[in-house]
């Protein structure tokens, strides 16, 4: 068996093609989608036309949430805001309505699913020092724990002494007495100083979990946002990964 994972799409449909392009072209397996199907690109129906036909899971991000709700709309910077309110504008109501309907976080098998953080998932808040991830890696029993949100990539190890281990390689082995927090990228937005989108492999024979990089057109998915009126901004860090 073998799960691919992708997150954090942000209406950016020229990126999620070429990614699943990608999944169909190598072995047979489930697709699992981290939420932020929406927010900054261009093409928010498109892809979640695309991840209600593919994705077997999907649980919800702050951006789908802010899509049918205010509530997470007063955190957003200013161009977030301005691009999900033309997202709201844009998505159809059979859209909106399967946002509405996605969950916080799912289990799967040995893998816990969530956007942002396993400790309190509504919260929305990120993994970004070691303590951060001590608090997380206790807040689920499953053996691995896939989350999106910051759009950096990274593998967190912990070993059966509860030490942590930072793992920037893009790949790792699970190990039968370790627990793991994968961040799998961002396909339609990645934030590590490289534009090229990311998604995530985890192949449970083997238990190898590879975070995979591909080069996509990002002119066109920039030409659909020139067309949408989006801000040169949101446009402009595509080509920096930014
Ligand atoms: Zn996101």
């Amino acid at each position: 068996m073998i799960t691919y994972i992708i997150s954090d799409i942000h209406g950016n449909y020229e990126a999620l093609k070429v990614c699943l392009d990608d999944i169909d072209q190598s072995p047979d397996g489930r697709i699992i989608c981290l939420g932020d199907i929406v927010g900054y690109g261009a093409q928010p129906n498109e892809c979640v036309d695309t991840i209600r036909e593919r994705a077997e899971l999907t649980v919800m991000g702050n951006h789908d949430a802010s899509a049918i709700d205010d509530k997470s709309l007063e955190y957003f910077n200013q161009y977030a805001k301005e691009a999900m309110l033309w997202t709201r504008k844009t998505l159809r109501p059979e859209n909106l309505d399967y946002l509405r309907s996605l969950p916080m976080t799912r289990t799967l098998d040995n893998m816990y699913l969530v956007h942002a953080t396993p400790h309190n998932p509504e919260e929305w808040n990120y993994i970004f020092y070691l303590s951060d991830a001590e608090l997380n890696f206790k807040a689920f029993e499953q053996q691995v724990c896939f989350v999106g949100h910051s759009h950096q990539p990274v593998i967190l190890e912990q070993d059966a002494h509860s030490k942590i281990y930072i793992n920037r390689e893009g790949s790792t082995v699970i190990q039968d007495d370790g627990k793991y927090i994968i961040n799998a990228g961002s396909v339609g937005q990645p934030r590590d100083l490289d534009p090229k989108l990311c998604y995530c492999i985890y192949n449970h024979e083997t238990g190898e979990i590879t975070l995979k990089r591909l080069d996509y057109p990002v002119e066109k998915a920039q030409g659909h946002m020139r067309e949408a009126g989006l801000h040169p901004f949101l446009i402009e860090r595509l080509s920096l990964g930014r």
